[in-house]
């Protein structure tokens, strides 16, 4: 436990015991996902800062897991949003900006002939694969084992709810293994409808992995020869690596991309892009919903992506990223504690070394909570232009007492 006051949020998780299944559900839930002393309930975001109900203050690297890119409360993108939703939000008919928005994600994203809007992450995964199979008429699609592409019985995690049918015809091979990619492709034999790749190996509580040329040219390579669809989920890393799609930093191009979570700094919206090759399918699908349609979010994303490019947002993240990389790692040495930091520094993933129960990491992001940082012990974290080298350096001093506690803990 640590000394953070608790008490409201102790008081709101009991009444939700009541009214919430499990307290909390998905990866919001504290109970499952964190160590006991993190805070389930926020009263305020604003910048790169969270206040908890108790009035706790952190900087948070979490980002909301991913779609705060720009900041909490950016201004130039909530006007955008409240100046949209005064004239029309969720109407009869869409708003101009849906066209604006496709527009400028066709003139930015080398693949895309065409893009449509969704809510969620899952919505544009499962979108992807839905257009990939009416396309190609048939019903095979390859996954990389224990890669998140989202929530519905095909994709979700946890096994429960889910029947055999709900997973029928997908095949999995292992990322970065060529090998395994190729039997997988094999074993589908001429029933290949797509393959979906993640933008790099950002699965939970293992290091993160960038993808090899060699594997991305193989899985282009397969769609190819098999016209069928090479299906990127940029979700979790669309707008943070590059303002294209991911893969094209390999120089390789998917011909689907599902987009997410940072589009609208943090209002809902997702999104499918396309090249020329699958806009007939795109179009041949039904996939609708409620509020696919809502105005603000569609207009806050052309705001955040104008923003993201004045900023040359992936430049940025780097070099901000860099510093805090190399900041914990000269902790951790300091402190002879050694840790893992993979991937990209954008999206850093750090772990412990002998640390397979994450022990010492539920221990350090304790100690980093107390200290007014908010991390994560086994997913990646997300850097946003609201982390200034100066943020990094107040970070860094916190962490550096998390590292200092937790090697006096260990002695
Ligand atoms: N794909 C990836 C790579 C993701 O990280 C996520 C969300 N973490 C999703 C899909 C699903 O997105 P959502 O939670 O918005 O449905």
């Amino acid at each position: 436990m640590n000394n953070l006051k608790n008490k409201k949020d102790q008081e709101y998780i009991c009444r939700a015991k009541e009214v919430i299944p499990g307290t909390m559900y998905g990866h919001m839930s504290i109970q499952r996902q964190l160590p006991t002393g993190y805070p389930q309930f926020f009263e305020r975001a604003e910048n790169c800062r969270l206040w908890d109900v108790d009035g706790n203050e952190y900087i948070d690297f979490m980002s909301a897991y991913g779609p705060m890119i720009l900041g909490y409360q950016h201004p130039v993108v909530e006007e955008a949003a409240r100046r949209q939703s005064s004239k029309l939000e969720t109407a009869s008919g869409p708003a101009p900006v849906m066209v604006e928005l496709a527009e400028q994600l066709v003139e930015q994203i080398t693949h895309a002939k065409w893009a449509m809007f969704v809510k969620n992450g899952t919505d544009a995964t499962t979108t992807c694969i839905t257009i990939a199979r009416a396309a190609t008429h048939r019903k095979g699609i390859l996954l990389a084992e224990n890669a998140y592409h989202g929530s519905m019985p095909w994709c979700t995690p946890n096994q429960e709810g889910v029947v055999e049918g709900d997973r029928a015809h997908l095949l999995y091979y292992q990322y970065n293994h060529v090998e395994s990619l190729l039997e997988a492709a094999e074993r589908c034999k001429q029933d290949l409808a797509g393959i979906v790749v993640s933008a790099f190996k950002h699965d939970a509580r293992v290091d993160q992995e960038m993808p090899t040329l060699e594997f991305a040219k193989a899985a282009r390579q397969l769609c190819d020869a098999n016209e069928a669809a090479l299906i990127l989920d940029d979700v979790r890393a669309g707008f943070r690596l590059s303002l294209d799609a991911s893969w094209t930093l390999l120089g390789i191009q998917p011909d689907i991309t599902a987009w997410g979570k940072a589009l609208a700094n943090g209002l809902s919206l997702s999104a499918v892009t396309g090249n020329e090759n699958f806009r007939q399918a795109a179009a041949s699908i039904f996939v609708t919903g409620s509020f696919w349609y809502q105005a603000s979010p569609m207009a806050a994303a052309l705001a955040t992506l104008t923003l993201l490019e004045e900023a040359k947002a992936p430049e940025y993240l780097e070099k901000i990223g860099n510093q805090w990389r190399l900041g914990l790692s000269e902790q951790s040495q300091y402190h002879g504690i050694p840790i893992r930091q993979t991937g990209p520094v954008q999206m850093p993933m750090v772990l412990f070394e002998d640390d397979p129960d994450f022990e010492k990491g539920f221990q350090f992001c304790l100690n980093a909570l107390e200290e007014g940082v908010y991390l994560h012990p086994w997913h990646n974290w997300f850097l946003s232009l609201a982390h200034t080298s100066e943020t990094i350096e107040k970070a860094l001093e916190a962490t550096n007492h998390a590292f200092e506690k937790l090697a006096q803990s260990q002695k």
